[in-house]
């Protein structure tokens, strides 16, 4: 994949970039191996004044940065502004609460036979990230702040399609005043991840992405005993009862099926509606679907834009065509956009069956399957029945029954009432083949830490047990 900025709304190359050569990547790590070095000397409030810095310069740019990104992958200027203003938040989260969350935990010290005994974190090095294109600030950022926050550096390769958003994070800590090396892009293509992760210099990597790309990652960490998180895809399940507020279900699936131009990991895609509720829940949802703006989105009322590439916009219509060949019925859209750019509408597809693509596989473009289900056990089988295990939501004003699939579904998250969003405060991540490690919240943090165990003894026998390992 050449690294270029290419606007999806017309298919036009406006920028390219060569990728660096092995010479200056073998720099960069070296720059972050002495940023480290200095980074791990500083103070949790020297970091967080330094976050907050950054959080304010996003602020400041949003106009700028999410004009950016809305050219590289054709997101609504809305949506990346408001991309913008969530990074700023997650600095500012990491900022006041870092210090907290990797706080020394006491243990029993007496049951040990030490004067005192506790855990403390502490960062591991360089760690690589290897970003996806669809939300360009937002994932890097989820995994930048916390990694920073706790004395780690960052060495990022964002996804070929998006460099200049890729160049300005590059640029974004060093200017809030963050030690030389201590976060940097690297414009590099996907086939240079192997040979970075396995420079011993580099401790760890997270991958934000696709199925495929996670395996690879994961098997030249595994090679090299390298701790990984992979986020991954997700087909997540909306799950539709009868006692659920119907019309608010539906606008909110329109929603979550159409953010982001449809390309959401955690949007939902499946719709899983009981057979009471169906005739409603559909013709509400495709009333709204169908009402969706699609055209330039640069502009104000513009809800859907064009999908990131060519490529992304051709699996889209080559798994809906598959459902239709199947037997599957389109209830709107369901056409490609007529010129350039690479368009794809707001489409509801139903009456779909196991042997269709669309049943098992995720599919990145706005696009809603929807399935007819006759109870909630059905409901739960069809929500569990796909690789993915990423987030799911469920609508219900029945609490035992809220309860039995908080519990029963395989998911990452479930969300009552509501639609998957991720927050800085809760845990983000998946389960089966939508990976595995978290990021957000405590957990986020703590995932590129060494949890070391100290004990500090008398240096009598109190602190010698032969039967020990
Ligand atoms: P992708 O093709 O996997 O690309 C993601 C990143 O991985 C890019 O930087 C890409 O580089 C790199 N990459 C691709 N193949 C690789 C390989 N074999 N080895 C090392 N690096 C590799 O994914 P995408 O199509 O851009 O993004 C969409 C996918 O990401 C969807 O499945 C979506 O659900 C998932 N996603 C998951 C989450 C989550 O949090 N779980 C969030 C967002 C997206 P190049 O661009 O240079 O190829």
């Amino acid at each position: 994949m050449p690294i270029a900025t290419i606007n999806p709304a017309t298919g036009e190359v406006l920028k390219k970039f060569d990728p660096l050569p092995p010479e200056q990547i073998d720099a960069a790590i070296g720059r972050s191996v002495s940023g480290f070095r200095a980074l791990r000397e500083t103070s949790f409030d020297q970091r967080a004044a330094w976050m907050r810095a950054a959080a304010d310069l996003l602020e400041a740019e949003q106009d700028d940065v999410g004009r950016l990104m809305t050219l590289e992958m054709g997101k609504t200027l809305t949506a990346a502004k408001a991309e913008v203003v969530k990074c700023a938040k997650a600095c500012r989260f990491y900022a006041d609460n870092a210090e907290g969350f990797l706080a020394d935990e006491p243990a029993d010290a007496d049951a040990v036979g030490a004067l005192r005994a506790y855990a403390r974190y502490q960062p591991l090095g360089p760690v690589l990230a290897v970003m996806p294109w669809n939300f360009p600030l937002w994932q890097a950022m989820r995994f930048a702040a916390p990694a920073l926050m706790a004395g780690n550096t960052g060495l990022l390769k964002h996804a070929s399609n998006v460099p200049q958003t890729a160049l300005y994070l590059g640029e974004l800590f060093a200017r809030a005043g963050f030690p030389e090396g201590a976060f940097q892009t690297l414009l590099v293509g996907s086939d240079a991840v192997e040979h970075i992760l396995s420079d011993p210099r580099v401790r760890a990597a997270t991958l934000t992405g696709s199925e495929n790309a996670g395996r690879s990652i994961a098997a030249v960490a595994g090679r090299e005993l390298k701790k990984t998180v992979l986020e991954l895809g997700g087909s997540d399940p909306f799950v539709v009862l009868p006692s659920a507020d119907v019309e608010r279900a539906a606008q909110v699936a329109t929603t979550s099926r159409s953010q982001n131009n449809g390309q959401s990991c955690i949007a939902a895609k499946r719709f899983i509606v009981h057979t009471d509720v169906y005739d409603r829940f559909v013709d509400a949802f495709v009333a709204a679907m169908s009402a969706l703006t699609v055209g330039d989105p640069l502009l104000d009322g513009t809800d859907v834009g064009p999908l990131a590439t060519e490529q992304g916009r051709d699996d889209v219509e080559a798994q809906v065509a598959d459902a239709v060949a199947h037997g599957a019925s389109v209830r709107c859209g369901g056409q490609r956009g007529d010129g350039a750019g690479w368009w794809y509408p707001p489409t509801v597809v139903t009456d779909l069956t196991p042997d269709m693509r669309m049943y098992a596989e995720e599919v990145f473009g706005p696009v809603a399957g929807v399935y007819r289900v006759e109870s909630v056990e059905e409901a739960i089988k069809i929500a569990n029945g796909t690789p993915y295990g990423l987030g799911s939501n469920v609508w219900t004003s029945d609490a035992p029954e809220s309860e039995r699939f908080i519990n029963e579904l395989d998911a990452g998250a479930v969300f009552v009432n509501g639609m998957v969003t991720s927050y800085p405060q809760l845990p983000f991540g998946g389960v089966k083949n939508s990976g595995y490690g978290r990021e957000l919240s405590a957990a986020g943090i703590r995932e590129f830490c060494n949890l070391k165990a100290v004990w500090v003894g008398a240096g009598d026998d109190a602190g010698v047990d032969s039967a020990t390992e």
